[in-house]
Protein backbone atom coordinates (compact mmCIF):
# COMPACT_ATOMS: atom_id res chain seq x y z
CA UNK A 1 0.00 0.00 0.00
CA UNK A 2 1.61 3.42 -1.40
CA UNK A 3 0.92 6.81 -0.15
CA UNK A 4 0.52 9.36 -2.61
CA UNK A 5 -0.04 11.74 -0.37
CA UNK A 6 2.72 13.48 0.55
CA UNK A 7 1.29 15.66 3.23
CA UNK A 8 3.32 18.73 3.36
CA UNK A 9 6.88 16.86 2.32
CA UNK A 10 8.55 17.42 -0.94
CA UNK A 11 8.57 13.90 -1.64
CA UNK A 12 5.70 11.10 -1.29
CA UNK A 13 6.48 7.75 0.80
CA UNK A 14 5.00 4.69 1.70
CA UNK A 15 3.54 4.96 5.26
CA UNK A 16 3.56 9.14 4.32
CA UNK A 17 0.09 9.54 5.72
CA UNK A 18 -0.16 7.05 8.45
CA UNK A 19 -1.76 7.78 10.98
CA UNK A 20 -0.86 6.08 14.51
CA UNK A 21 -3.01 5.75 17.83
CA UNK A 22 -2.30 7.34 21.31
CA UNK A 23 -2.17 6.44 24.53
CA UNK A 24 -5.41 8.43 25.45
CA UNK A 25 -7.05 6.54 22.25
CA UNK A 26 -6.85 9.12 19.82
CA UNK A 27 -5.18 8.84 16.59
CA UNK A 28 -2.96 11.29 14.78
CA UNK A 29 -0.94 11.50 11.53
CA UNK A 30 2.49 10.31 12.41
CA UNK A 31 5.36 12.78 12.22
CA UNK A 32 8.47 10.90 11.19
CA UNK A 33 11.32 12.50 12.98
CA UNK A 34 13.78 9.74 13.03
CA UNK A 35 14.89 9.19 9.16
CA UNK A 36 18.71 9.36 10.75
CA UNK A 37 18.28 6.32 12.04
CA UNK A 38 16.21 4.89 9.12
CA UNK A 39 13.40 6.37 6.89
CA UNK A 40 10.63 4.80 5.21
CA UNK A 41 9.86 3.81 1.53
CA UNK A 42 10.03 6.65 -1.50
CA UNK A 43 6.55 5.77 -3.37
CA UNK A 44 8.97 5.17 -6.36
CA UNK A 45 10.99 2.66 -4.07
CA UNK A 46 8.25 0.47 -3.28
CA UNK A 47 7.02 0.92 -6.66
CA UNK A 48 10.24 -0.49 -8.25
CA UNK A 49 10.18 -3.36 -5.65
CA UNK A 50 6.69 -4.41 -6.84
CA UNK A 51 7.26 -4.11 -10.24
CA UNK A 52 10.19 -7.11 -10.02
CA UNK A 53 8.65 -9.02 -7.57
CA UNK A 54 6.66 -11.10 -9.85
CA UNK A 55 9.65 -11.33 -11.91
CA UNK A 56 11.79 -12.73 -8.88
CA UNK A 57 14.10 -14.99 -9.25
CA UNK A 58 17.71 -16.27 -8.02
CA UNK A 59 20.67 -14.19 -9.00
CA UNK A 60 23.31 -15.72 -11.56
CA UNK A 61 21.89 -19.20 -10.94
CA UNK A 62 19.21 -20.15 -12.34
CA UNK A 63 18.26 -20.75 -16.61
CA UNK A 64 15.11 -19.62 -16.05
CA UNK A 65 13.50 -16.57 -17.51
CA UNK A 66 12.53 -14.96 -14.11
CA UNK A 67 16.65 -15.42 -12.93
CA UNK A 68 17.76 -14.22 -15.94
CA UNK A 69 15.58 -10.90 -15.43
CA UNK A 70 16.60 -10.61 -11.59
CA UNK A 71 20.03 -11.43 -12.61
CA UNK A 72 20.02 -8.09 -15.26
CA UNK A 73 17.92 -5.92 -12.53
CA UNK A 74 20.89 -6.81 -10.00
CA UNK A 75 23.71 -5.76 -12.58
CA UNK A 76 21.80 -3.03 -13.65
CA UNK A 77 21.37 -1.46 -10.38
CA UNK A 78 24.66 -1.89 -9.61
CA UNK A 79 25.51 0.65 -12.37
CA UNK A 80 22.80 2.97 -11.49
CA UNK A 81 24.19 2.96 -8.36
CA UNK A 82 27.47 3.42 -9.67
CA UNK A 83 26.26 6.43 -11.68
CA UNK A 84 24.39 7.93 -8.36
CA UNK A 85 27.48 8.09 -6.54
CA UNK A 86 30.26 9.18 -9.02
CA UNK A 87 32.36 6.40 -8.82
CA UNK A 88 35.27 5.60 -11.05
CA UNK A 89 35.12 2.93 -13.57
CA UNK A 90 37.52 0.87 -11.96
CA UNK A 91 36.05 1.09 -8.81
CA UNK A 92 34.34 -1.77 -7.64
CA UNK A 93 30.83 -1.37 -6.31
CA UNK A 94 29.63 -4.04 -3.85
CA UNK A 95 26.39 -4.74 -2.08
CA UNK A 96 26.48 -4.94 1.47
CA UNK A 97 23.79 -4.76 4.37
CA UNK A 98 24.09 -1.66 5.19
CA UNK A 99 27.06 0.14 6.24
CA UNK A 100 28.41 -1.36 9.49
CA UNK A 101 28.66 -4.27 6.65
CA UNK A 102 30.58 -2.53 4.48
CA UNK A 103 33.19 -1.05 7.17
CA UNK A 104 33.52 -4.55 8.21
CA UNK A 105 34.37 -5.93 5.12
CA UNK A 106 37.26 -2.75 4.20
CA UNK A 107 38.42 -3.79 7.92
CA UNK A 108 39.28 -7.30 6.29
CA UNK A 109 40.16 -6.09 3.18
CA UNK A 110 43.08 -3.97 4.63
CA UNK A 111 46.31 -4.93 2.97
CA UNK A 112 48.68 -5.41 6.47
CA UNK A 113 50.08 -3.09 8.06
CA UNK A 114 47.33 -0.82 7.23
CA UNK A 115 47.03 2.30 9.93
CA UNK A 116 43.75 3.33 9.93
CA UNK A 117 43.11 7.21 11.34
CA UNK A 118 39.90 8.45 12.70
CA UNK A 119 38.30 10.74 14.82
CA UNK A 120 36.93 9.73 18.14
CA UNK A 121 33.24 11.56 17.66
CA UNK A 122 31.96 8.94 15.02
CA UNK A 123 29.68 6.64 15.06
CA UNK A 124 30.68 2.79 16.37
CA UNK A 125 30.40 1.82 12.69
CA UNK A 126 33.40 3.95 12.32
CA UNK A 127 35.00 2.96 15.05
CA UNK A 128 34.95 -0.65 15.83
CA UNK A 129 35.34 -2.73 12.70
CA UNK A 130 38.99 -0.93 12.56
CA UNK A 131 40.12 -2.40 16.20
CA UNK A 132 40.49 -5.64 14.23
CA UNK A 133 43.83 -3.82 13.82
CA UNK A 134 46.29 -0.35 14.24
CA UNK A 135 43.91 2.13 14.55
CA UNK A 136 44.31 5.36 16.02
CA UNK A 137 41.51 8.05 17.15
CA UNK A 138 42.19 11.50 16.97
CA UNK A 139 40.13 13.67 19.25
CA UNK A 140 37.21 15.23 18.21
CA UNK A 141 38.43 18.29 16.46
CA UNK A 142 37.02 21.89 17.89
CA UNK A 143 36.61 23.01 14.41
CA UNK A 144 36.96 21.84 10.86
CA UNK A 145 40.55 23.61 10.34
CA UNK A 146 41.84 21.73 13.53
CA UNK A 147 40.66 18.10 12.35
CA UNK A 148 42.77 18.98 9.15
CA UNK A 149 45.93 20.20 11.74
CA UNK A 150 45.51 17.38 14.04
CA UNK A 151 44.99 14.73 11.06
CA UNK A 152 48.03 16.48 9.34
CA UNK A 153 50.45 16.05 12.23
CA UNK A 154 49.66 12.20 12.59
CA UNK A 155 50.40 11.88 8.71
CA UNK A 156 53.15 13.52 8.76
CA UNK A 157 54.47 10.98 11.82
CA UNK A 158 53.43 8.00 10.22
CA UNK A 159 55.57 5.54 8.18
CA UNK A 160 53.61 2.81 6.10
CA UNK A 161 50.48 2.52 4.88
CA UNK A 162 47.39 4.63 6.19
CA UNK A 163 43.72 4.42 5.53
CA UNK A 164 41.47 8.19 6.72
CA UNK A 165 38.40 6.64 7.79
CA UNK A 166 36.00 10.02 8.51
CA UNK A 167 32.19 10.67 8.34
CA UNK A 168 30.11 13.01 5.80
CA UNK A 169 27.98 14.22 8.05
CA UNK A 170 27.67 13.72 12.02
CA UNK A 171 24.81 11.47 12.81
CA UNK A 172 24.57 13.60 16.04
CA UNK A 173 25.29 16.89 15.26
CA UNK A 174 24.18 16.88 11.20
CA UNK A 175 27.77 18.87 10.65
CA UNK A 176 29.49 18.01 7.23
CA UNK A 177 33.08 17.13 7.62
CA UNK A 178 35.77 18.68 5.38
CA UNK A 179 35.89 15.79 2.90
CA UNK A 180 37.58 16.98 -0.44
CA UNK A 181 40.46 18.68 1.75
CA UNK A 182 40.49 15.88 4.22
CA UNK A 183 41.09 13.97 0.88
CA UNK A 184 43.73 16.08 -0.31
CA UNK A 185 45.75 16.04 2.77
CA UNK A 186 45.60 12.61 2.75
CA UNK A 187 46.35 11.69 -0.50
CA UNK A 188 49.63 14.42 -0.14
CA UNK A 189 50.63 11.91 2.20
CA UNK A 190 50.25 8.95 0.27
CA UNK A 191 47.16 7.51 2.63
CA UNK A 192 43.82 6.82 1.10
CA UNK A 193 40.11 7.79 2.61
CA UNK A 194 37.24 5.86 3.35
CA UNK A 195 34.11 7.74 3.44
CA UNK A 196 31.20 7.20 5.97
CA UNK A 197 28.42 8.17 3.70
CA UNK A 198 25.52 6.94 6.37
CA UNK A 199 23.81 10.19 7.18
CA UNK A 200 24.93 11.93 4.16
CA UNK A 201 23.86 9.67 0.83
CA UNK A 202 20.23 11.11 1.63
CA UNK A 203 21.09 14.62 1.89
CA UNK A 204 23.49 15.20 -0.87
CA UNK A 205 24.80 13.95 -3.83
CA UNK A 206 27.63 11.48 -4.01
CA UNK A 207 30.61 12.26 -6.08
CA UNK A 208 33.82 10.02 -4.75
CA UNK A 209 34.95 10.55 -8.06
CA UNK A 210 35.24 13.93 -8.29
CA UNK A 211 36.19 14.42 -4.49
CA UNK A 212 38.78 11.91 -4.93
CA UNK A 213 37.71 9.53 -2.07
CA UNK A 214 38.94 6.14 -2.03
CA UNK A 215 35.95 4.30 -0.45
CA UNK A 216 32.47 5.37 0.23
CA UNK A 217 29.64 3.40 2.66
CA UNK A 218 26.25 4.04 3.12
CA UNK A 219 22.99 2.23 3.65
CA UNK A 220 20.15 1.47 1.69
CA UNK A 221 17.53 2.21 4.99
CA UNK A 222 18.69 5.38 5.09
CA UNK A 223 18.32 6.94 1.93
CA UNK A 224 14.54 5.62 1.33
CA UNK A 225 15.37 1.92 0.84
CA UNK A 226 14.53 -0.03 3.25
CA UNK A 227 15.08 -3.50 1.50
CA UNK A 228 18.32 -4.86 3.03
CA UNK A 229 21.12 -3.62 1.08
CA UNK A 230 23.49 -1.35 1.72
CA UNK A 231 26.92 0.00 -0.41
CA UNK A 232 30.80 -0.44 -0.27
CA UNK A 233 32.22 1.10 -3.58
CA UNK A 234 36.10 2.03 -4.34
CA UNK A 235 39.48 1.41 -5.54
CA UNK A 236 39.55 -2.73 -6.56
CA UNK A 237 43.11 -3.53 -5.25
CA UNK A 238 42.66 -3.68 -1.72
CA UNK A 239 39.15 -5.55 -2.38
CA UNK A 240 40.72 -7.90 -5.41
CA UNK A 241 43.37 -8.95 -3.04
CA UNK A 242 41.94 -8.70 0.90
CA UNK A 243 40.08 -12.59 1.58
CA UNK A 244 36.64 -12.99 0.77
CA UNK A 245 34.31 -11.57 2.87
CA UNK A 246 31.92 -14.40 2.77
CA UNK A 247 33.29 -17.59 2.21
CA UNK A 248 30.58 -19.63 0.22
CA UNK A 249 29.03 -20.12 -3.11
CA UNK A 250 29.30 -17.74 -5.88
CA UNK A 251 32.64 -16.16 -4.62
CA UNK A 252 34.97 -18.89 -6.53
CA UNK A 253 35.91 -20.00 -9.90
CA UNK A 254 36.86 -23.36 -8.79
CA UNK A 255 36.71 -25.60 -5.79
CA UNK A 256 38.31 -28.57 -5.16
CA UNK A 257 38.32 -30.64 -1.60
CA UNK A 258 41.71 -29.58 -1.08
CA UNK A 259 41.88 -26.25 -2.61
CA UNK A 260 39.76 -22.89 -3.68
CA UNK A 261 40.14 -20.60 -6.62
CA UNK A 262 38.93 -17.09 -5.26
CA UNK A 263 36.56 -14.70 -7.85
CA UNK A 264 38.01 -11.24 -8.13
CA UNK A 265 35.17 -8.07 -8.57
CA UNK A 266 32.18 -8.09 -6.52
CA UNK A 267 31.77 -11.61 -6.42
CA UNK A 268 34.52 -12.32 -4.03
CA UNK A 269 32.86 -10.49 -1.30
CA UNK A 270 29.36 -10.88 -2.21
CA UNK A 271 29.06 -15.03 -1.66
CA UNK A 272 25.61 -16.75 -2.03
CA UNK A 273 22.63 -15.03 -2.63
CA UNK A 274 22.44 -12.07 -3.03
CA UNK A 275 19.71 -9.63 -1.66
CA UNK A 276 18.34 -7.84 -4.94
CA UNK A 277 15.43 -6.65 -3.97
CA UNK A 278 17.42 -4.53 -1.80
CA UNK A 279 20.19 -3.42 -4.42
CA UNK A 280 16.86 -2.58 -6.94
CA UNK A 281 15.67 -0.48 -4.36
CA UNK A 282 18.57 1.30 -3.13
CA UNK A 283 19.33 2.25 -7.13
CA UNK A 284 15.66 3.33 -7.46
CA UNK A 285 15.94 5.57 -4.03
CA UNK A 286 19.31 7.14 -5.73
CA UNK A 287 17.46 7.63 -9.00
CA UNK A 288 14.10 9.24 -7.53
CA UNK A 289 16.34 11.70 -5.38
CA UNK A 290 18.75 12.59 -8.23
CA UNK A 291 15.32 13.27 -10.45
CA UNK A 292 13.99 14.99 -7.65
CA UNK A 293 16.71 17.58 -7.89
CA UNK A 294 19.43 17.82 -4.85
CA UNK A 295 18.60 21.49 -4.82
CA UNK A 296 15.47 21.09 -4.22
CA UNK A 297 16.08 18.73 -1.82
CA UNK A 298 18.71 20.91 -0.02
CA UNK A 299 16.22 23.87 0.07
CA UNK A 300 13.73 21.93 1.72
CA UNK A 301 15.36 20.27 4.20
CA UNK A 302 17.29 23.70 5.02
CA UNK A 303 14.32 25.49 5.60
CA UNK A 304 13.52 23.09 8.33
CA UNK A 305 16.26 23.00 9.95
CA UNK A 306 16.35 26.78 10.46
CA UNK A 307 12.61 26.63 11.39
CA UNK A 308 13.47 23.82 13.95
CA UNK A 309 17.02 24.98 15.10
CA UNK A 310 15.15 28.63 16.33
CA UNK A 311 11.89 27.37 17.76
CA UNK A 312 14.50 25.02 19.89
CA UNK A 313 16.32 28.10 20.72
CA UNK A 314 13.22 29.49 21.58
CA UNK A 315 12.93 27.19 24.15
CA UNK A 316 15.86 27.12 25.69
CA UNK A 317 17.09 23.66 24.92
CA UNK A 318 20.50 22.86 24.61
CA UNK A 319 21.66 21.52 20.51
CA UNK A 320 24.87 19.81 20.33
CA UNK A 321 27.34 20.46 17.42
CA UNK A 322 31.01 20.02 17.62
CA UNK A 323 31.74 22.87 16.07
CA UNK A 324 30.61 26.84 16.21
CA UNK A 325 26.79 27.17 14.86
CA UNK A 326 26.29 28.48 11.22
CA UNK A 327 28.72 25.35 9.54
CA UNK A 328 26.66 23.58 6.91
CA UNK A 329 25.02 20.70 8.42
CA UNK A 330 22.25 18.33 7.11
CA UNK A 331 18.91 18.17 9.01
CA UNK A 332 19.99 16.43 11.88
CA UNK A 333 19.65 18.35 15.78
CA UNK A 334 20.25 16.38 19.01
CA UNK A 335 18.78 18.82 21.80
CA UNK A 336 17.84 18.44 25.51
CA UNK A 337 15.68 20.24 27.33
CA UNK A 338 16.85 20.81 31.26
CA UNK A 339 13.42 20.21 32.37
CA UNK A 340 13.15 16.75 30.44
CA UNK A 341 14.87 13.82 30.91
CA UNK A 342 15.57 13.11 27.03
CA UNK A 343 14.36 9.15 27.12
CA UNK A 344 10.95 10.31 29.15
CA UNK A 345 10.70 13.09 26.71
CA UNK A 346 11.00 10.78 23.44
CA UNK A 347 8.47 8.22 24.76
CA UNK A 348 5.89 10.80 25.31
CA UNK A 349 6.75 12.05 22.04
CA UNK A 350 5.59 9.15 20.79
CA UNK A 351 2.95 7.94 23.11
CA UNK A 352 1.32 11.13 23.74
CA UNK A 353 1.77 12.99 20.33
CA UNK A 354 2.85 10.41 17.51
CA UNK A 355 6.04 11.58 16.72
CA UNK A 356 9.27 9.76 16.00
CA UNK A 357 12.29 10.28 17.53
CA UNK A 358 14.94 8.76 18.97
CA UNK A 359 16.67 9.44 22.74
CA UNK A 360 20.12 8.26 23.60
CA UNK A 361 23.75 7.97 22.62
CA UNK A 362 23.48 7.27 19.31
CA UNK A 363 26.12 4.67 18.63
CA UNK A 364 28.18 7.48 19.11
CA UNK A 365 29.10 7.25 23.25
CA UNK A 366 32.46 8.84 23.09
CA UNK A 367 31.32 11.69 21.08
CA UNK A 368 28.80 12.26 23.27
CA UNK A 369 31.19 11.48 26.23
CA UNK A 370 33.20 14.67 24.29
CA UNK A 371 29.49 16.84 24.73
CA UNK A 372 29.51 15.67 28.65
CA UNK A 373 25.72 14.59 28.47
CA UNK A 374 25.65 10.64 27.61
CA UNK A 375 21.86 11.01 26.32
CA UNK A 376 19.67 13.48 24.09
CA UNK A 377 17.09 13.53 21.74
CA UNK A 378 17.13 13.48 18.14
CA UNK A 379 15.04 14.80 15.49
CA UNK A 380 15.96 14.44 11.99
CA UNK A 381 14.30 15.39 9.26
CA UNK A 382 13.98 14.21 5.40
CA UNK A 383 12.08 14.59 1.95
CA UNK A 384 9.12 13.55 4.00
CA UNK A 385 8.21 16.58 6.74
CA UNK A 386 7.25 19.07 6.34
CA UNK A 387 6.87 22.77 8.49
CA UNK A 388 3.79 21.13 9.88
CA UNK A 389 5.91 18.27 11.43
CA UNK A 390 8.28 20.53 12.74
CA UNK A 391 5.50 22.82 14.44
CA UNK A 392 4.51 19.79 15.81
CA UNK A 393 7.16 18.75 17.54
CA UNK A 394 8.34 22.13 18.92
CA UNK A 395 4.42 22.42 20.46
CA UNK A 396 5.03 18.68 22.17
CA UNK A 397 8.64 19.51 23.35
CA UNK A 398 7.37 22.45 25.12
CA UNK A 399 4.05 20.88 26.51
CA UNK A 400 5.95 18.10 27.61
CA UNK A 401 8.72 20.15 28.86
CA UNK A 402 6.70 22.37 30.60
CA UNK A 403 4.06 20.15 32.41
CA UNK A 404 5.69 16.93 32.08
CA UNK A 405 4.14 13.97 31.08
CA UNK A 406 0.26 12.58 30.84
CA UNK A 407 1.14 8.89 30.94
CA UNK A 408 2.98 6.40 33.35
CA UNK A 409 6.16 4.92 31.90
CA UNK A 410 8.41 2.37 32.66
CA UNK A 411 12.17 0.67 31.62
CA UNK A 412 11.70 -2.44 29.39
CA UNK A 413 14.93 -2.76 28.38
CA UNK A 414 16.78 0.06 27.90
CA UNK A 415 13.45 2.09 26.93
CA UNK A 416 11.29 3.64 28.99
CA UNK A 417 7.75 2.04 27.24
CA UNK A 418 4.18 2.97 28.21
CA UNK A 419 2.57 1.37 31.13
CA UNK A 420 -0.02 0.46 30.23
CA UNK A 421 0.31 0.10 26.39
CA UNK A 422 -3.28 0.62 25.20
CA UNK A 423 -1.86 1.33 21.42
CA UNK A 424 -3.55 -1.22 19.27
CA UNK A 425 -1.15 -2.60 16.88
CA UNK A 426 -1.66 -3.93 13.17
CA UNK A 427 -2.11 -7.48 12.58
CA UNK A 428 0.80 -8.31 10.51
CA UNK A 429 1.39 -11.27 8.07
CA UNK A 430 -1.37 -13.23 9.59
CA UNK A 431 -0.21 -12.46 13.32
CA UNK A 432 -2.86 -12.96 15.92
CA UNK A 433 -1.86 -9.57 17.37
CA UNK A 434 -4.53 -6.92 18.74
CA UNK A 435 -6.13 -5.65 15.32
CA UNK A 436 -5.29 -2.17 14.32
CA UNK A 437 -9.21 -0.43 13.72
CA UNK A 438 -9.48 3.57 14.29
CA UNK A 439 -12.94 3.64 15.82
CA UNK A 440 -15.45 6.10 14.90
CA UNK A 441 -15.11 7.62 18.35
CA UNK A 442 -11.14 7.76 18.75
CA UNK A 443 -10.66 8.57 15.43
CA UNK A 444 -11.26 12.42 14.90
CA UNK A 445 -8.20 14.45 16.33
CA UNK A 446 -7.28 17.69 16.82
CA UNK A 447 -3.66 17.04 16.33
CA UNK A 448 -2.94 16.52 12.36
N1 LIG B 1 27.64 5.80 10.26
C1 LIG B 1 26.77 6.75 10.59
C2 LIG B 1 27.24 8.17 10.56
C3 LIG B 1 25.48 6.41 10.98
O1 LIG B 1 24.63 7.35 11.32
C4 LIG B 1 25.10 5.06 11.00
C5 LIG B 1 23.71 4.62 11.43
N2 LIG B 1 23.19 5.31 12.50
C6 LIG B 1 26.04 4.10 10.63
C7 LIG B 1 27.28 4.50 10.26
C8 LIG B 1 25.70 2.65 10.62
O2 LIG B 1 24.70 2.41 9.68
P1 LIG B 1 23.95 1.02 9.67
O3 LIG B 1 23.27 0.90 10.97
O4 LIG B 1 23.00 1.14 8.54
O5 LIG B 1 24.98 -0.02 9.45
Amino acid sequence: MIATDTAGGLMALAGGDLRVPLVDGRWVRHVNLDNAASSPALEQVAAAVDELLPYYGSVHRGAGYASVVTTEAYAGAREVVRACIGAREDDLVLFTRNTTDAFNLLAGALPPGTTVLTFAGEHHANLLPWRRGDVRHLPVPASPEQALDALEAELRALRGRALVAVTGASNVTGELWPVEAITRLAHGYGARVALDAAQLAAHRPLDIGAWDVDYVAFSGHKVYAPYGAGVLAGRADWLDAGPPYLAGGGAVRNVTVDDVEWATGPARHEGGTPAALGAVALAAALSALSAAGWERIQAHEQALLGQLLAGLDALGARTYETWERGQDRVGVVSFNVASADPDLLAAALGAEHGIGVRAGAFCAHPLMDHFGDRRAVRASLGVGNSEEDVVRLLRAVKRVARHGPRWRYTLRGRHLVPDPDPRPRPALFGQPTRTLVPSASNSPSTEK
